[in-house]
């Protein structure tokens, strides 16, 4: 019922299982408690960006992913009431990715017996006398560890622990799926957004056949969030319902995608100001992932982010953890010293590296939510006179190289 462990990683989502792979890469080995009792993914896919790119290949992983989608060739963004197109930049390599592949990939290169599943973590706790944290586990067991990354999502309970426990929820709601053309779409490469006054259509190819779409749309009244959330059917319909001045293949695409796969999802945030003034660890504890900087995906960056916490975090504990040679010179060992000063030592570089890019990263994503939101005219105009001055280079987000694991 009780077992000692040196790194724990709690969650088994992408940021996890990078996390995971990231260590194994370095040679430290950890063990990642999943609630889940199978690897599973919520949401049917993932736009992966340049950003994303760097880590995925850092993480040893990019080569195979690349095979399983095709790379966007272009973007554009259509106003219906006007049929005005702009176009939408990518600014390098953009795939969108089937977030099973995502998942199946990084858990392919870990260990055997890495992933504990059905394990859900109820709470966590610093030792008094030890200093070290104590995991309470669903089924009554205990894991004492030397390192604890909390990577299980927007409400963490690792987070909570560090004193990360505020979130927001956006009036913005996704809606997403999977639409199968058996005979081939015949689209182009491209990544489509489609908006009128009701919602916003935005569409990727991920292969020949296979098309994954979104839909945001702002909240009408808590009855419709109520009943739209449990009935994929009535929220399908009603999104077509709101399409009718859409072309036709975009509300054949919608009308005709896999029941199975149409999900809503309300959006929950970590506040910006949260993550610049708040710690991100505490004692040898620390956070990843969403459960550090969950944002809405209106940059379709909390994944990307994820990926690279897991490529800086190990990293930063292999410089600190991997004992040197006794004289100094020559290669590492593998012998790993948890001594607790070293540990935070490794979360505080880590810290330092990881929240200005999880502010920027959520401060834009703030801003644009203000826009898509049912906010007065002067708070849209300021807004877009701020992102105007801090985020001049729109796509700058994709230029970021979370550097070499
Ligand atoms: C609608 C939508 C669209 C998005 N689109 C994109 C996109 O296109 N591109 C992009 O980069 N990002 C996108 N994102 C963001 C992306 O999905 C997340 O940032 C990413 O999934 C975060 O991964 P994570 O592992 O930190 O958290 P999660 O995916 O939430 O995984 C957490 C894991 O921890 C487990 N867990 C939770 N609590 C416990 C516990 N107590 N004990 C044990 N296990 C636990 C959960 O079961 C889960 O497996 C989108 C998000 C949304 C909502």
């Amino acid at each position: 019922m009780s077992e000692e462990r040196d790194i724990v990683v709690v969650g088994g989502g992408i940021c996890g299982l990078a996390t995971g792979l990231a260590l194994h890469r370095k040679g430290i080995q950890s063990l990642v408690l999943e609630r889940s009792e199978t690897l599973r993914a919520t949401g049917s896919a993932i736009i992966m960006q340049p950003n994303g790119w760097r880590a995925l290949d850092q993480l040893g992983v990019g080569p195979k992913l690349r095979k399983t989608a095709i790379a966007m060739e272009g973007g554009r963004i259509v106003s219906i009431p006007d049929g005005k197109q702009g176009p939408i930049l990518l600014g390098g390599e953009v795939r969108c990715l089937r977030r099973m592949d995502l998942i199946n990939v990084l858990a392919e290169g870990l260990p055997s017996n890495t992933v504990r599943f059905g394990c859900r973590v109820v709470s966590v706790e610093l030792d008094p006398t030890t200093s070290r944290p104590l995991l309470h586990l669903d089924d009554g067991g205990t894991i004492k560890a030397k390192v604890v990354i909390g990577c299980d999502g927007v409400y963490s309970v690792v987070a909570n622990i560090v004193g990360l426990n505020k979130t927001g929820l956006y009036p913005t709601y996704v809606t997403r799926g999977f639409t199968r053309y058996e005979n081939g779409h015949g689209l182009a490469n491209e990544f489509v957004v489609m908006r009128n006054d009701e919602l916003q259509l935005g569409w990727l190819p991920i292969d020949d056949r296979l098309v994954y779409w979104f839909v945001t749309r702002n909240w009408t009244s808590p009855e419709s969030r109520a009943t739209l959330s449990k009935d994929p059917m009535l929220l399908r319909s009603s999104i077509v319902k709101a399409m009718n001045d859409f072309p036709t293949e975009a509300i054949q695409m919608v009308s005709g995608s896999d029941l199975a796969t149409v999900q809503y999802t309300e959006l929950r945030y970590r506040p910006p100001w949260e993550i610049l003034r708040r710690s991100l660890r505490k004692g040898v504890i620390v956070v990843a992932g969403d459960a550090m900087h969950a944002m809405a995906p209106f940059l379709a960056q909390g994944g990307a982010a994820s990926l690279e916490d897991a490529v800086v975090l190990a990293r930063c504990l292999a410089e600190k953890i991997k004992l040197a040679n006794s004289d100094g010179h020559g290669p590492r060992e593998t012998r790993l010293s948890f001594e607790k000063p070293a540990v935070e030592e490794a979360f505080e570089k880590y810290s330092k590296e990881r929240r200005a890019r999880a502010f920027w990263l959520t401060l834009q994503t703030y801003f644009i939510a203000m826009l898509l939101g049912n906010y007065s005219g002067i708070i849209k105009l300021m807004t877009v006179l701020l992102m105007a001055v801090l985020f001049s280079d729109k796509i700058g987000h994709t230029r970021y190289d979370c550097g070499r694991l």
